[in-house]
């Protein structure tokens, strides 16, 4: 048994399934049935790597941090995803599903953003490719994470906002999925985490595994071994960390970390630890971990950063801490903050708030000298500069 592949109906354990409208059956089941044979196939193959190779970039540079790695007493990796094409890991993604929507024959794409890195990247991949691309986005997200709303239209999506709950990722992807069910035949709908219904959990993992196939590639130029001792990944729905993780799940040495968004704290009621802090719900098509109240409403969820703003987690991530394979911790806002700014004034590299979360942790793990560890930086940080700019008269 592989810990990251599900079973044939979607299952990672207890977790996911496809639980999803009449009306959206034909689509799911088409993507069911075609996507394994799609992405196997050596055309598809020697298309999306050409694409990952000169278009985005890849392979992202694995730096060592000298200066992080004196500091904390640990050989210090940083997988650099922020140089990627548009900024972050999301294209790895979306150049996958629109490769592959079109092998299905799709002329047009939907998709939802929560920091807008999702949207920017669909819409380029669109742009690109030749799709017509509309993209979903809660109207909070586009008030603060403006130069990605610019930077989508520019590239020629259409981008409508979703005015209902908070007005965050949770409520853009309700709207994507309305607008699905009304535009089934020629419309994929490109998720942007490994949530949702089957397959997209295990589709977007798999499009996302080259950040972990080139980690241990790198560390086995850098290190002399393909065994890391540590990956430690963001959390949102939890792609950049499925993609980091992958390889790594099943050698029975690397040890996991999963970083939630705790916002204002996880014993607040603004937070977005949905592992720390949630049960077992369906949300957007699957079975997972889920904020909810006693009764089962949605709890609206928190954080500083809005790639992380979602009271829901990937199933294979709700699984794979379950059964201890990932272990999850919670940094707040003012942690996650503190981190970024680190990382600039000793490294140069100004990161995504959702991958300062993961550099919080370097603060919070007592590693051995001899300890190989791997800090994925899921993006950069130039979105979120009117955030970072607001700290700046606290910061000496
Ligand atoms: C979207 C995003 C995330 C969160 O999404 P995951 O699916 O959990 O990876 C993290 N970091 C950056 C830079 C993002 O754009």
């Amino acid at each position: 048994m592989k810990h990251f592949n599900p079973d044939e109906k979607g299952y990672y354990g207890q977790y996911g399934g496809a639980f999803i409208p009449e009306m959206l059956q034909a689509n799911i089941i088409e993507l069911q049935e075609h996507y394994l044979t799609i992405i196997k196939d050596e055309s598809f193959i020697v298309e999306y790597q050409q694409l990952l190779k000169d278009y985005v970039g890849r392979p992202t540079p694995l730096f060592y941090s000298n200066n992080l790695s004196k500091q904390y007493n640990a050989k210090i990796y940083l997988k650099r995803e922020d140089l990627n094409h548009t900024g972050a890991h999301k294209i790895n993604n979306t150049i996958g599903q629109i490769l592959l929507a079109k092998r299905l024959n799709k002329k047009r794409i939907i998709a939802e953003t929560g920091a807008g890195q999702h949207g920017v990247a669909t819409a380029t991949t669109c742009a690109l490719l030749g799709l017509e691309c509309t993209v979903f986005m809660g109207a909070v997200d586009i008030e603060r994470q403006k130069p990605n709303v610019e930077r989508m239209k520019m590239l020629g999506a259409e981008v409508v906002p979703a005015l209902s709950g908070s007005q965050t990722l949770k409520d853009a992807t309700n709207e994507a999925i309305r607008e699905w069910i009304n535009n089934p035949k020629d419309t994929h709908y490109v998720i942007g985490s490994v949530v949702g219904p089957h397959p997209y959990p295990d589709m977007v993992a798999k499009f996302q595994s080259i950040i972990s196939e080139e980690i241990a590639k790198q560390l086995m130029e850098k290190e002399n071994t393909d065994k890391p001792d540590y990956v430690i990944a963001c959390v949102g729905g939890g792609s950049n960390a499925m993609g980091a993780f992958y390889h790594f799940i099943d050698n029975g040495h690397t040890k996991l970390i999963a970083v939630e968004a705790a916002g204002k704290g996880v014993d607040t009621e603004e937070t977005a630890a949905s592992i720390t802090l949630g049960q077992k719900g369906i949300i957007h098509g699957s079975m997972t971990y889920l904020m909810q109240t006693a009764d089962g409403q949605i709890i609206e969820p928190y954080s500083i950063s809005a790639g992380l703003d979602y009271p829901g987690i990937g199933p294979a991530h709700a699984y794979l801490s379950d059964i201890g394979k990932v272990t999850v911790e919670a940094v707040t806002d003012e942690e996650a903050i503190q981190a970024a700014f680190h990382l600039t004034k000793t490294d140069g590299i100004i990161p995504a708030l959702e991958s300062a979360h993961a550099l919080a942790i370097l603060e919070k793990v007592k590693f051995n000298p001899s300890d190989i560890v791997v800090v994925n930086v899921s993006g950069r940080g130039d979105k979120d500069m009117l955030t970072y700019s607001k700290y700046f008269t606290h910061e000496k």
